[in-house]
């Protein structure tokens, strides 16, 4: 799954430190190893209890399967999907791979980014 040009998105694997400092969209911008369990574990009302257990259980035994989704911004890498994922990487000292969006050619937007990288997973859109 690709943006519609090609040319605006790119996969990389993102190492901890750079993990750590990615500023979240869902949580204004501050950075992810500044968020603590109980907020991210809360964040979203229609996630099962103890979901970001799971997912850093799986991420701890099988890595990050999903790229997150991150955009350059004034102040750094912002993260736009992925949050569970990075907090789990960030807080284990885990890269983690991820798709990155720079609009370029003029026509991409990052709903279209986010929609595209997104088509693939499940209904409610959780994935890890
Ligand atoms: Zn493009």
């Amino acid at each position: 799954m690709t943006n519609q040009c090609g040319e605006c998105v790119r996969d990389e694997v993102l190492p901890a430190h750079t993990v750590a400092i990615l500023r979240s969209r869902d949580y204004g911008l501050r950075p992810v190893a500044d968020l603590a369990h109980v907020e991210v574990g809360a964040h979203k009302p229609l996630e099962p209890a103890g979901w970001l257990v799971r997912v850093v259980d799986s991420v701890l035994s099988e890595g990050i399967l999903d790229p997150i989704l991150v955009t350059p911004g004034p102040q750094g890498l912002e993260l736009i999907d992925g949050n569970h994922r990075a907090w789990a990487a960030a807080h284990h000292g885990l890269a983690a791979p991820a798709r990155v969006f720079t609009p370029n050619c003029g026509d991409c937007t990052e709903e279209s980014f986010a929609e595209a990288a997104m088509s693939g997973t499940s209904e409610l859109g959780w994935k890890y």
